[in-house]
């Protein structure tokens, strides 16, 4: 017999879900669910993707089969499952054939051309996923997917260094590879707002409008720098609401959860929290763990396990300190010939496991130190020559600032005579190499390193 069709109860099943959770978890997560009846006890609730079907099982399981129960009867079994049919979504008419460079829409709304290209090293394939992270990466793929259609704005907060840039470069690069005529920008706030700055002093603020609203993906880093900042928040309140209203995407991070941004007004506040909020904690040890283990494949040298689980056993929640720690044994290995272990690791990382409480570094510090050590004036430094040894002197120093404070490339960048990003990343995988094939370097950086850490 085929199973009867009963909206009654189906109904009823919605009204109660409805009422159980708030709005927006109704609108985001649970409205979408379809419900079949199969008539033999169990109903099977459908989410439209797997992505759904995880956040729904994960977070508002009971509160379903609860539902189900009251308009079911407690008897029914819950069978959540995902969609098999293909996603429709808006985007997929307009998939274009491979354009032209110059036409692919890339270079985005930065004032000089595009100075916040994405880094290749931060996609998808290289997010090492564990429990810390799972959603946020989840969340950030599906986004990629189809951007502005659902969860909008993604909104990602966590602690430095725990790979909230790497997601966002990621949806960057897979928005881009998936729909290669739409414009994806990544900016970071402080970006953003100088932007904005220098729009209202060039009396050109409707460029800044209309560069800013042509964006299809806004990927938005680091939004506690709008903290006090009175003068941004008005303007990129206007800027997201225009994105918003043309289902534009928007993935935003932050280093805390929107209702610790204290001076943020309620409106923008809560426009924060009308798509979906997820947050990175720090690894655990098996993420951690993993997290080395494929940057040990990339390494010359062979590192054993047990080296391995030192480093993740130190390192606790920061995945920059991860990597650092594990570049400094795998670049005193290939220097020294030493085959790496334990007493080896342990003895080079000795200094360089993080002090709890030590006061964080400032640049100027930093710039003093290198400085002193390479015998270059601090002025030099920040300027422009590029005569040697002052260019290495300062790619040491960006390499320090990458690695002992939290602040983000394009910020190094800028305290360094407001160089780019893409040169802080060029001089950190520079001095990286040149310390696997230079002792003098290695243990310049070294006791540099080690000497701040000390301060
Ligand atoms: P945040 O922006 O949160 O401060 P980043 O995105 O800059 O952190 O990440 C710091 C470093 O750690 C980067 O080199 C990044 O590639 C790496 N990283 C962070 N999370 C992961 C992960 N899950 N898998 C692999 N690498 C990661
Ligand atoms: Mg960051």
């Amino acid at each position: 017999m085929e199973p009867q069709p009963a909206p009654g109860r189906q109904d009823s099943f919605r009204e109660v879900l409805k009422e159980a959770v708030t709005p927006v978890t109704w609108q985001t997560w649970l409205e979408p669910l379809r419900v079949e009846n199969d008539g033999n006890g169990s109903i099977r609730v459908v989410a439209p993707s797997e992505f759904h079907l995880r956040w729904v099982e994960d977070k508002h399981f009971d509160t379903v089969r609860d539902a189900a129960h009251r308009a079911f009867g407690t008897h029914t079994d819950v069978i959540l499952e995902a969609s098999h049919e293909p996603v429709l979504d808006e985007f997929e008419d307009e998939t274009p054939e491979p354009q032209p460079p110059e036409t692919t829409g890339h270079s985005g709304p930065a004032a000089d051309g595009d100075d916040s290209p994405l880094l290749a090293k931060y996609q998808f394939n290289n997010f090492v996923v564990g429990p810390s992270n799972r959603f946020a990466n989840a969340a950030a793929m599906a986004v990629s997917e189809q951007p502005g259609t659902r969860y909008n704005p993604l909104f990602i907060y966590g602690k430095a260094g725990l790979g909230k840039t790497h997601l966002l470069h990621s949806v960057g690069h897979n928005g881009r590879y998936l729909y290669p005529r739409l414009v994806v920008q990544y900016v970071t706030s402080e970006a953003f707002f100088n932007d904005f700055i220098d729009g209202i002093r060039r009396k050109r603020m409707d460029e800044f409008k209309a560069r800013y609203r042509n964006i299809d993906i806004l990927l938005l880093d680091d939004v506690q720098f709008f903290e006090g900042k009175e003068q941004i928040l008005e303007e990129f309140f206007h800027t997201f609401n225009s994105l918003h209203e043309a289902g534009k995407q928007m993935v935003i991070s932050s280093d805390r959860h929107p209702k610790h941004l204290s001076t943020l007004e309620d409106r923008l506040r809560s426009r924060f929290e009308w798509g979906l909020l997820t947050d990175i904690q720090p690894p655990d040890v098996e993420t951690r763990l993993a997290i080395l283990r494929r940057n040990a494949e990339l390494a010359p040298l062979q590192v054993p396990q047990t080296v391995l689980e030192f480093i993740a056993s130190h390192v606790l929640d920061n995945i920059r300190e991860l990597e650092g720690a594990l570049t400094r044994v795998t670049a005193y290995a290939a220097l020294t010939g030493q085959e790496i272990d334990l007493d080896m690791a342990s003895d080079v990382l000795q200094d360089l496991v993080p002090q709890k409480d030590s006061r964080p570094l400032t640049v100027e510090e930093i710039i003093h130190a290198a400085s002193s050590s390479f015998s270059v004036p601090a002025d030099d430094l920040v300027g422009p020559s590029r005569k040697q040894p002052l260019a290495l002197a300062r790619q040491v120093a960006m390499y320090l600032c990458r690695e002992l404070t939290d602040l983000s490339l394009p910020r190094i960048g800028q305290n360094f005579g407001n160089r780019d990003h893409t040169t802080v990343m060029h001089a950190v995988d520079r001095v990286k190499k040149l310390m696997q094939s230079d002792q003098r370097i290695f243990d310049q950086v070294t006791a540099l390193s080690q000497s701040l850490r000390r301060t």
